[in-house]
């Protein structure tokens, strides 16, 4: 499609970046997996931020954990694999369920150079076959907070059976309710048989070869779609399920990639579609015509500029992502129309400027420069919140909307306005 962004020179910027580390994915990722353990292999400032990030929950027995290293381990003075051979022992004798344990490696355990794949090597053959031990990096040296369901997800795919049968392999972690949804509309669109990347337990995992197709639900999952690549696996490129038109043009690929015609994927999605257009069409109302800047963040940002310039009337000023993919965010970049700078990368100071400079009506941006932004005087998102809504396909693109529609209309009654009249009184 001409007069898309595709061509839009990047702006890439390496400098200073304000997000969190992968070790936050470990919160949906266990509720995901419900057979798998997560242990991080890290220090008390990792187990802090995975205890608050979850909420401090309290499970009589939670699927996440921390080895802690301690300084004698940091300063070399004691062998930290032979003490994590003895903590997974003592784990998998008190947790006979655990069918996948996970080594997570954080910044304390790269910095030290701890070799968790070695690691898990070693403890797969003293555990296996019935626990499976792999291995994956949550630190936050060089990586964004998305990145570790992306190294999670990568970390299994050597591990998958091998199969020669036509499959569509769903890939990415997503709530049940929204995964349900998501199945019965390609059920009902005539595409079979379809697994899922992870599932829900290891027993129903996929196999994968050269007859597989792969949707991926996430736009952050680049290692993972070069780890299926390699295995043979075939990409269904499509724009990400968000919103009405994304959700139907991700399922039309779909469809394609099967031999289904567009007619039996219209059929299916015209009343679940029409659904979704008014839910959309209430929050526009106050989104219509409102600016937007995204700091680069959760790594949704293309498809979610894209969900909000065409299905809401919004104007990007700025798409900021950590990472640009070609071969995911590229059928984003076509349908979002020339305008806004798109940017990859980070320098925090450079980008707050242009930020202050545009003034735009909403900011999305990670949890620390939200405040100060809003002191500012501007609105902002949380991209982490972005993640831990469902928010995919036609049953939450109302809700996808509304998200961005609330801290609009809290701003407009702080100031004492109608929501939709905001930008004609300023
Ligand atoms: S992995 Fe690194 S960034 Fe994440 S909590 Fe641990 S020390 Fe902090």
């Amino acid at each position: 499609m001409s007069g898309g962004c595709k061509d839009t020179p990047v702006l890439k910027e390496r400098g200073q970046r304000e997000v969190f580390c992968g070790l936050t994915g470990i919160i949906w990722l266990h509720r995901k997996m419900q057979d798998a353990f997560f242990l991080v292999v890290g220090s008390r400032t990792c187990a802090h931020l995975l205890q608050s990030a979850a909420g401090v929950m309290i499970f009589a027995e939670p699927r996440f954990g921390t080895a802690i290293l301690e300084e004698k381990d940091l300063a070399g003075m004691d062998d930290a694999n032979t003490e994590l051979d003895r903590e997974v022992a003592r784990l998998l004798e008190r947790r006979p369920d655990i069918r996948q344990l996970f080594l997570v490696g954080s910044c304390p355990s790269e910095v030290i150079k701890l070799d968790l794949a070695r690691a898990a090597q070693r403890l797969s053959a003293a555990h296996g076959p019935a626990v499976r031990v792999l291995n994956y990096s949550g630190s936050g040296i060089e990586t964004t907070f998305t990145e570790g369901e992306d190294a999670c997800l990568a970390s299994m795919v050597p591990a998958l059976q091998e199969t020669q049968a036509k499959e569509l392999l769903l890939v990415g972690a997503l709530p049940d309710v929204v995964e349900d949804q998501a199945l019965a509309l390609l059920a009902q669109i005539g595409i079979a048989p379809v697994r899922c990347l992870p599932a829900k337990r290891a027993a129903l995992d996929a196999a994968i070869g050269p007859n597989t197709q792969f949707a991926l639900t996430q736009p952050f999952l680049g290692e993972t779609h070069a780890a299926l690549i390699r295995r043979g696996a075939q990409h269904i490129s499509a724009p990400f399920p968000f919103g009405a038109e994304g959700t139907t043009l991700w399922l039309k690929a779909g469809a394609a990639a099967f031999g289904i015609g567009p007619e039996k994927g219209d059929q299916v999605v015209a009343a679940p579609r029409a659904r979704a257009e008014k839910a959309i069409a209430a929050a526009a109302q106050t989104l219509r015509g409102k600016s937007i800047f995204f700091m680069p963040d959760s790594q949704l940002e293309m498809p979610l500029a894209r969900f909000l310039t065409r299905e809401c009337g919004m104007r990007a000023v700025e798409i900021g992502t950590p990472y640009l993919h070609a071969d995911l965010h590229g059928p984003e970049l076509d349908l979002i129309a020339a305008g806004p700078t798109i940017s990859e990368g980070q320098d925090v100071d450079l980008q707050l400027d242009r930020v202050r400079a545009a003034r735009p009506d909403l900011t999305v941006c990670g949890l620390g420069l939200a405040n100060p932004l809003e002191a500012e005087g501007l609105s902002t998102k949380w991209a982490i919140e972005l993640v831990f809504t469902p928010i995919h396909f036609y049953e939450q693109a109302g809700d996808l909307a509304a998200l961005f529609a609330r801290p609009l209309r809290r701003r407009a009654l702080l100031r004492g306005q109608h929501p939709n009249m905001l930008e004609a009184a300023e």
